[in-house]
């Protein structure tokens, strides 16, 4: 049985364990990780029909059907559909006509399919897939820490030639558009993001970019990150200056430092995500900064650049072997500057192995 087909299995048997009579699956990380179809997701349906007992279905427009084939989803039968006609029609004929108790959707459909599959299936209750399908992708399998890996070491090239690009008088959009080319050469197929956060911009963790030129003397947050031609994400976060930092600076970049390195050494089976936060909240609350650090302390990370699990407080799941998320905290100074220090890790079955590698000092260049 191949890959793909013992995670259909693994999936059809967590949907009988949740009580769900088949999943339904639209174009996103879970049909990529069930099928290996990197779909796109569009007004016309893609579906994934997983009855909980039967052969699954790929729904497809007819001028998607080669991309389909092409992804080779093994044990899935693919029928497509032209436009004009009822897509939903095929669901039903899916499921053999059955009149399903609960279905699970898969969380990022869209509201017009959820309410087309409500009308089409109306004997059905419909609940999350999603909680169901992170059972099945929490733990990564080794070859996947490996993508992760060759994420993690693409994305470390890009932060390596920072210099290069990043220096007084340019603006964050031109250096964001050099950072996006290197990410595209270091391997990934597709740039996610590109966050170039001068000075007071560095106060605001989601900053994109924008044409603030950068000054000697600034603090720039750059978070980056893609994703590879496997569909594993990268997602890394240094914090430079342009010259001698403000004092202030400085010190609060020491204690962030110290908080980043806790709660990644914090990091081994058994200890919940919630004490992973705790390990870097508490250094930087104890040192005065607790208000300023304004976000968790991690996202999980796969295909996904988001997902399971989330290391906040509240989240007393334990961690096992093979969860991969970021450890990210920050500070931020409003109208001033910021700073944020983030590596992907994985949890190991002893401890921790950081996917990222590059040194976490502040990097004057
Ligand atoms: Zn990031
Ligand atoms: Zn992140």
């Amino acid at each position: 049985m191949s890959q793909k087909e013992q995670r259909l299995r693994a999936a059809q048997l967590a949907a009988t364990t949740a009580g769900l009579d088949a999943l339904l699956i639209p174009p996103s990380a879970d049909l990529l990780y069930l099928t290996g179809y990197d779909a796109h997701a569009l007004e016309r349906l893609t579906l994934l029909v997983l009855p909980a007992d039967g052969e699954p279905t790929l729904i497809v427009p007819r001028l998607e059907r080669p991309a389909a084939e092409a992804a080779d989803p093994h044990g899935v039968r693919i029928v497509d559909h032209v436009d004009g006609a009822d897509p939903y029609d095929l669901v039903t004929a899916a499921l053999g006509g059955a009149k399903p108790d609960a279905v699970g959707l898969g969380n990022r459909m869209w509201a017009e399919q959820v309410l087309a599959l409500r009308a089409a299936l109306p004997s059905a209750e419909q609940r999350l897939a999603g909680a169901v399908l992170a059972g099945l992708r929490l733990r990564k399998a080794p070859d996947e820490v490996e993508a992760l890996r060759r994420a993690g070491q693409a994305i470390d090239a890009v932060h390596a030639r920072m210099g290069q690009w990043l220096r007084a008088g340019r603006t964050e959009s031109e250096v964001a558009a050099d950072i996006a080319a290197a990410i595209r050469a270091a391997g990934h197929a597709t740039v996610e993001f590109t966050i170039v956060a001068s000075g007071p911009n560095g106060a605001s963790p989601h900053h994109g970019t924008s044409d603030r030129v950068i000054a000697v003397g600034e603090p720039v947050v750059v978070d980056i990150g893609g994703r590879m031609p496997d569909g594993y994400c990268s997602d890394s976060t240094r914090t430079y200056c342009v010259g001698e930092p403000p004092a202030e600076f400085a010190a609060y970049y020491r204690v962030l430092l110290e908080a980043q390195r806790a709660a990644v050494a914090a990091v081994r089976p058994g200890v919940t995500a919630a004490s992973v936060d705790a390990a870097a909240r508490d250094l930087i609350a104890a040192a005065g900064f607790g208000d300023a650090f304004l976000h968790r302390t991690g996202h999980g990370i796969g295909l996904d650049g988001h997902e399971d699990p989330y290391i906040v407080a509240g989240n007393d799941t334990p961690l096992e072997e093979g969860m991969a998320f970021s450890i990210e905290p920050g500070i931020y100074l409003a109208g001033k500057h910021g700073a944020r220090i983030e590596d992907i890790v994985v949890c190991t079955g002893t401890g921790v192995d950081r996917l990222n590698t590059l040194p976490t000092d502040l990097v004057i260049l």
